[in-house]
């Protein structure tokens, strides 16, 4: 090899131009003297996409299949990013399996529900466009429109094999929002990848987009971190990259389709645009680096402060940093309840994570504070005993350092004040209403009462799809278990005994991931503050401002826009003159 220059790109032509191994046994070449002058490109390519999520290798794929060249970054050494941790399900409105079981998924209807759910202070339902303006409005019809398309063409290409997403055999899920009038067709958008089960889809998913790549010789480089636009006259022409402290220039000749996560991992954005972020299932490459890159080009910013929210134990993310493995998706137990300081209910336990994450942010304008910036997930020895190892409750006590437990409600309120005060500097010195104990009491009488009438006054627990389709699945029985069946009206509710040990956890405002950053329209190009593209670069997925805003429409809404914008993206990349 003469020099590092041509070796690299004779690299990229040949078939060991798959890993980042072979571009670090090109990278020492580039101390040689005749590196050090202008840097020209390392690599080029039609399409850089950055991310091996869903978002990135939906985009690779669709550039690929539309006749253009590819190349994946991803910045950590594993591939697949939070997509291959997930469940893998993605929400398609109309997709091939409505259309095959001869129902009707109405694109007027479909609009209603998401701009309701998305946008509830706009949402007006007789005006031509719902009451959003015309990016908003253009970007959920995309949303229709285009996802629809995109899954009948990657499946048409074998990038993907779907099937209809159910939790078992005769038990499909409701949309997360299916009780609202408005969702016409609240089962039957969710689809998987065929052949596993809940826990395996994000895995299969990503399993079969890369398949399909690496068959098309399309690499995937891991440990390459992106870290700079190239920008010259006027639009984007290629990206830097960080591989193993070397900075490689790869040449983007058609544009450069960002995928690449949220930000959830940078504390200095989460600081910055959110409330509270205390953690994130979300893998550690969700780093937010797209928004300086596209920033320094002049990028607008959309949706900053949204998240995919879930609540997170709080001891369990401020000692890991933020990263947690995973979240309080839906609440383990019947005899169970969340309380705020002051020992009251403040949700329905049972509704979906991303809507129940929300209510951290009530504010209290007399007290100027949060008071459900912590939240407590109380529950008895009958929770404990029946659905021990539904997270986070433990099969034994003894498992989890983040349980606080007492024989009496007074014991616990000691034990909850000594955990707060140890997370003291990190929560603003948060700390119980002097009444809780008091205020606990009270609930527990009135939430009985609930659930031996079966109807939860307050917050409507059980009454919603949702909260009876997942409940099975977050509260199965433990085996072993002494505590009888749930024998009540309404099998999400128990009444809490008489008697301890009670048992609580903190819970914090957390997410899947963050879901804002710099705005598309409705062909995935990223925009400036006139709205116009910055022509040759383009995002999808958590690393760009949400199209749906924070309205988690049912199961897989994330990866279906991760996946339909960056079909897009990678598409209109590669057809651009
Ligand atoms: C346990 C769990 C279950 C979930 N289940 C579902 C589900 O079933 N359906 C659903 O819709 N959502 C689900 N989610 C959420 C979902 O996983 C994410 O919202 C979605 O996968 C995000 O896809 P993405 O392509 O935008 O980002 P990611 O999948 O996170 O991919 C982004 C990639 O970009 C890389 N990257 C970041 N910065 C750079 C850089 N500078 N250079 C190069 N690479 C970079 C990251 O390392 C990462 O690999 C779940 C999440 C979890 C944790």
């Amino acid at each position: 090899m003469k020099s590092g220059r041509i070796g690299r790109r004779d690299l990229l032509k040949g078939s060991s131009f798959i890993a980042g191994v072979a571009i670090a046994g090109a990278v020492p070449s580039l101390a040689g003297a005749e590196e050090k002058q202008a840097p020209a490109w390392d690599l080029e390519t039609d399409v850089v996409c950055v991310g091996s999520g869903a978002a990135g290798l939906s985009a690779a794929v669709a550039a690929t299949d539309a006749g253009a060249k590819a190349i994946v970054l991803e910045a950590l050494p594993i591939i697949g990013g939070t997509t291959q941790k997930s469940g893998g399900v993605f929400w398609i409105p109309n997709n091939f399996t409505i259309r095959a079981n001869g129902k009707v998924d109405a694109k007027s209807d479909c609009l209603r529900y998401i701009a309701r759910f998305a946008y509830p202070q706009q949402y007006s339902p007789d005006s031509p466009q719902l009451g959003l303006d015309d990016h908003c409005y253009s970007l959920i019809e995309t949303m229709y429109d285009q996802g629809t398309i995109m899954v009948d063409r990657f499946r048409e290409i074998g990038a993907i094999n779907p099937v209809p997403f159910d939790l078992g055999p005769g038990h499909p899920v409701s949309d997360y929002a299916g009780h609202l009038p408005e969702n016409k067709l609240p089962i039957g958008r969710a689809l998987v990848s065929g052949g596993g089960n809940a826990y395996m889809g994000g895995t299969l998913l990503i399993k079969s987009m890369e398949t399909w790549l690496r068959a098309k010789s399309v690499s995937i480089l891991t440990s390459h971190r992106a870290r700079k636009l190239v920008y010259e006259n006027g639009q984007v022409t290629g990206i830097e990259v960080d591989h193993n402290g070397v900075t490689l220039r790869i040449r983007a000749r058609k544009g450069v389709c960002f995928g690449s996560g949220g930000y959830a991992h940078n504390k200095e954005l989460t600081d910055l645009y959110q409330t509270s972020f205390y953690g994130a299932c979300a893998r550690a490459g969700s780093r937010g680096d797209i928004i300086a890159m596209t920033g320094a080009i002049g990028a607008r910013m959309g949706t900053l402060g949204t998240a995919w929210r879930a609540q997170v134990v709080l001891d369990e993310a401020i000692e890991n940093d933020t990263i947690v493995a995973t979240e309080v998706f839906v609440p383990a137990g019947d005899s169970m309840i969340i309380v705020n300081r002051r020992g009251e209910r403040v949700v329905d336990e049972k509704r979906d994570y991303c809507s129940r994450g929300r209510v951290h942010f009530a504010y209290d304008p007399v007290a100027e504070n949060y008071p459900n910036q912590v939240l407590f997930m109380f529950f008895d020895s009958r929770t404990q005993d029946r659905f021990g190892g539904n997270y986070p409750v433990p099969t034994d006590v003894r498992e989890s350092p983040y349980l606080i437990s007492g024989e009496t409600v007074e014991e616990l309120t000691k034990n909850i004040e000594a955990r707060l005060a140890k997370y003291a500097t990190r929560i603003g010195h948060f700390s119980l209403a002097p009444n809780f104990p008091q205020g606990l009491k009270t609930t527990i009488v009135r939430y009985n009462k609930f659930a031996r009438q079966g109807r939860d006054e307050d917050f409507s627990r059980g009454a919603q799809s949702f909260d009876v389709d997942w409940d099975p699945l977050y509260s199965s029985v433990r085996k072993g278990t002494k505590t009888p069946d749930n024998n009540m009206p309404n099998r999400t509710m128990y009444p809490i005994a008489g008697k301890g040990p009670y048992y609580a956890f903190m819970l914090g405002a957390g997410g899947l991931d963050t879901s804002g950053g710099p705005m598309i329209n409705a062909r995935a190009e990223i925009v400036d503050y006139a709205n116009k593209p910055i022509p040759g670069v383009y995002g999808a997925g958590n690393c760009v401002a949400s199209p749906s805003r924070e309205a988690y429409c049912g199961a897989g809404a994330t990866i279906g826009l991760a996946m339909t914008f960056g079909y897009l993206g990678g598409r209109n990349a590669a057809t651009r003159s």
